[in-house]
């Protein structure tokens, strides 16, 4: 349970479903009072969430806006979660430099640079902050048709320790979680022989759980976290050990 006086304010991105979703959903529960950024918003209400805002994290002046608006409006952050993201595959040979290269960079790594660019000075002004960043199994070894998406989630870790690096002496902790196999939209819209080769690929048996990654969220945005920054916690039920 999040007891501590430190800042409870947190920044979800992609907070409207899949992942996102259950992460607000378990900051919540642990004390957090969570604000959802997101591109669109389901109809129905997130109970979680204290405040939804649409904003594309591709835009920096949006996020920007967004983040000193969230300050004013609901106090200090303490966490930031960069998880939204996207999927745009095909082989490198194939791949469209601006629609499917550039969008998966612009969002899966500039996206989550954006967040921590203008998350990083209030915190540091406070001595206090945590920093999730959601990368990926394919990250730690590249995946067919997905040299977009893997080089953004890798460069998401690289960009993780140095800003771990950065800060580690002013209070803040930022570290990466690399999901394996999660059932969710973005793994539903695999084609079906793809999907049920690779769930049989999990030592555990079973299928990730956005649940399964929102708990390491939390776990990582603990106070019994404040000794573990510029890490990769890997959620994959033994899929891949690196
Ligand atoms: P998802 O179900 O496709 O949800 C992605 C979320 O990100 C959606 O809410 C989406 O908004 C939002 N989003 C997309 N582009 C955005 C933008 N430009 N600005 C703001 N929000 C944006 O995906 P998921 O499976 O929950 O994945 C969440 C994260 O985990 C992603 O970063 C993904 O790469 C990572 N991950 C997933 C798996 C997996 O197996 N599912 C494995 C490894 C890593 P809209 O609803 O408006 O589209």
């Amino acid at each position: 349970m999040n007891t501590s006086v430190a800042p409870n304010v947190a920044i979800v991105t992609g907070a409207g479903r899949g992942i996102g979703a259950a992460i607000s959903e378990q900051l919540a529960r642990d004390g957090w009072r969570v604000l959802g950024f997101d591109l669109t918003w389901p109809a129905t209400n997130a109970p979680a969430l204290q405040s939804r805002t649409q904003v594309d994290v591709a835009d920096y002046d949006a996020v920007a806006q967004a983040v000193d608006g969230a300050e004013a409006t609901h106090g200090p952050i303490g966490l930031v979660v960069n998880n939204a993201g996207i999927t745009r595959d095909a082989a490198a040979h194939k791949m469209d430099p601006r629609s499917q290269w550039s969008a998966v960079l612009n969002v899966n790594l500039t996206g989550a640079f954006h967040l921590c660019r203008a998350a990083l000075p209030h915190m540091r002004a406070r001595k206090f902050g945590r920093i999730v960043n959601i990368s990926s199994m394919n990250a730690l070894r590249g995946q067919f048709g997905q040299a977009n998406y893997a080089a953004a989630k890798a460069g998401m870790i690289a960009m993780t320790k140095s800003i771990a690096q950065e800060n580690a002496s002013l209070g803040i902790t930022a570290n990466c979680i690399a999901p394996g196999f999660i059932d969710t939209d973005m793994t539903r819209a695999m084609r079906p022989d793809i999907l049920v080769a690779e769930a049989a690929k999990i030592p555990v048996g079973r299928k990730g759980t956005p649940d399964d990654i929102a708990a390491a969220v939390v776990f990582l945005s603990s106070a019994a976290a404040s000794f573990i920054t510029g890490q990769v916690l890997s959620v994959n039920g033994g899929q891949l050990m690196p």
